[in-house]
């Protein structure tokens, strides 16, 4: 990086106008690095004034930003893209150091992101609208597809990369100022991408970043000139945002969260289903949004399941995400470790079978850790199932049947994604036809799709009616404008132009 003080310990700066603007609200909130529990900088909290000058500045470059041509955009976000792949290592190191996740996680979470901005490459050919020559006599009918001005978004701490990638890069392509609002627990990885989209050539106040909590995303909900917000967080806050943005005439998709399940027949590939299981659930210490919290046992394959889930995780290890070897990081903060172990702990007292205690493990002293949990005979009354944990618990349900899990699925709150594990082709059709639930895989632990369909969930996991990024994505960013044109003929028209007119 070529200017790396807003990355050094010390409080860190908001990005506005293309350049880091030190915050003056004088509230700050503390990050830490997860794996030794230290705090490593101070994050300013931005106030309403402070919101409204950065939205302000953001209007004045939305105006200028949507006339830029098509090629241009697509030329910056191609810039983006290299800069970003090419630097990819730096930024995974700023999201392990802020987040706790493994590097390989890291990667992997940014490599996703960076489809999202190879699909916004595409946005001469996303953006073309349809025509009807001779809709009536005379007529032509052609639609076109214009940016909304500023837009917001508001992203959770477990993807600091990925999530605002799933944003910004059709937003930005789309002709609109983007106006960031990262987590206050990982705010880093924000500031990294801001500085390369200036090295890409974005003009300045085209991408921005706020950083705060509450009072800034009020401040943006209730802005004139913010005519759109995205959201990606937990469920409570997901309805707040959709309420309240609504209620002052924005557009809102708000993306809530999950408690995923997979459902595994007896007839699956038992190995293939343990190890898919164990690391959509173990990942990232389950701080993902698809990861896998419940495994439905169907019939005779639950006792398998449990002893080939249980028998891989002795050989995982847990420690710093930052050094080789490592295959699961600490958890977000020490309130947060704190309150997945006393889940377990609920789990246990309602009569769950504990088959692996995280909490009893050979653990980093240091550092907000918690080993991987196994539960086993979880009913649906438990908070361990009711709840979304976010952290590295694997409920198992014993069930007698598909239609009985099917059943368990389809009556939960949440529907963000699932999986079916089987070798049978029409269980996996039926399946695949009746879940109630936003994003399925068929053996693939965590459907996330890829950057050309869009992202969201069912019910409680998304509030509004518009999936994430992807097609869904440019149509959130743009306003639909339909053109009906009538040129008069030749009998209308006394000026001889000096060649035929057509009809
Ligand atoms: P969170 O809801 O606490 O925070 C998300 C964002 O909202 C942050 O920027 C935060 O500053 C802000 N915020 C928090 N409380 C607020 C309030 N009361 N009013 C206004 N803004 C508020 O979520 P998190 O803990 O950062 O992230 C984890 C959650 O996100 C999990 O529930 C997870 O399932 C969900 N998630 C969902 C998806 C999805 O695609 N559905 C993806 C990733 C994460």
């Amino acid at each position: 990086m070529n200017d790396t003080s807003v990355l050094s310990p010390g409080t860190l700066d908001h990005w506005i106008s293309g350049g880091p603007v030190p915050g003056t609200s004088g509230r700050t909130s503390r990050v830490f690095d997860p794996a030794t529990g230290r705090p490593t900088a101070l994050v300013p909290l931005a106030s309403r004034a402070e919101v409204d000058a950065a939205v302000k500045t953001a209007v004045a470059a939305a105006g200028e930003w949507r006339h830029s041509s098509l090629s241009r955009r697509a030329a910056v976000l191609f810039a983006f893209r290299e800069l970003l792949h090419s630097r990819a290592d730096e930024l995974a190191a700023i999201i392990t150091s802020e987040h706790g996740k493994v590097l390989a996680d890291a990667a992997g979470e940014i490599a996703r992101g960076l489809e999202n901005v190879e699909f916004a490459t595409g946005i001469p050919q996303l953006l073309k609208g349809g025509f009807s020559e001779q809709a009536a006599s005379g007529v032509d009918v052609y639609s076109i597809r214009q940016p909304l001005g500023v837009v917001a978004g508001i992203t959770p701490f477990n993807f600091p990369a990925m999530v605002p990638l799933w944003m910004c890069a059709n937003a930005i392509a789309c002709g609109n100022a983007f106006v960031l609002k990262p987590s206050e627990k990982d705010p880093s990885a924000a500031l990294f991408l801001a500085q390369l989209w200036k090295e890409a050539g974005l003009p300045d106040g085209v991408f921005t970043v706020l950083h705060g909590d509450r009072e800034a995303v009020d401040a943006l909900l209730d802005h004139d000139e913010v005519a759109a917000v995205s959201f990606v967080g937990s469920t409570p806050v997901a309805r707040y945002i959709y309420e309240r943005g609504t209620a002052a005439g924005k557009r809102v998709q708000a993306l809530g969260g999950a408690k995923n399940h997979a459902l595994v027949l007896p007839d699956a590939d038992l190995d293939l289903a343990a190890d898919a299981i164990v690391s959509a659930a173990y990942g990232a210490a389950g701080e993902r949004c698809m990861a896998l919290s419940v495994a439905v046992a169907v019939g005779g394959v639950a006792d398998r399941l449990v002893e080939a889930i249980g028998a891989r995780l002795p050989s995982l290890t847990v420690g710093p995400g930052n050094e080789p070897g490592t295959d699961m990081g600490p958890l977000i903060t020490r309130e947060h470790r704190d309150r997945v172990a006393r889940y377990i702990g609920e789990g246990a007292a309602a009569g769950a079978k504990v088959v692996v205690d995280g909490r009893r493990q050979d653990l980093p002293s240091d550092g907000f850790f918690l080993g991987m949990t196994l539960l086993d005979e979880v009913t649906p009354e438990m908070t361990v199932y009711t709840d979304e944990i976010f952290g590295p618990v694997l409920s198992v349900v014993r069930v007698s049947s598909f239609d009985e899990g099917l059943a368990l699925i389809n009556a939960n709150r949440y529907a963000n994604g699932t999986a079916i594990f089987t070798r049978d082709g029409g269980a996996a059709r039926r399946f695949q036809t009746e879940v109630q639930v936003g994003m399925v895989g068929v053996n693939v632990p965590i459907p996330v799709p890829v950057a050309y369909y869009s992202f969201g969930g069912w019910k409680d996991s998304l509030f509004g009616d518009t999936h994430m990024y992807g097609p869904e994505g440019v149509n959130f960013y743009t306003r639909g404008k339909v053109v009906t044109q009538r040129w008069p003929g030749p009998a209308a028209s006394t000026v001889d132009l000096g060649f035929p007119r057509t009809r």
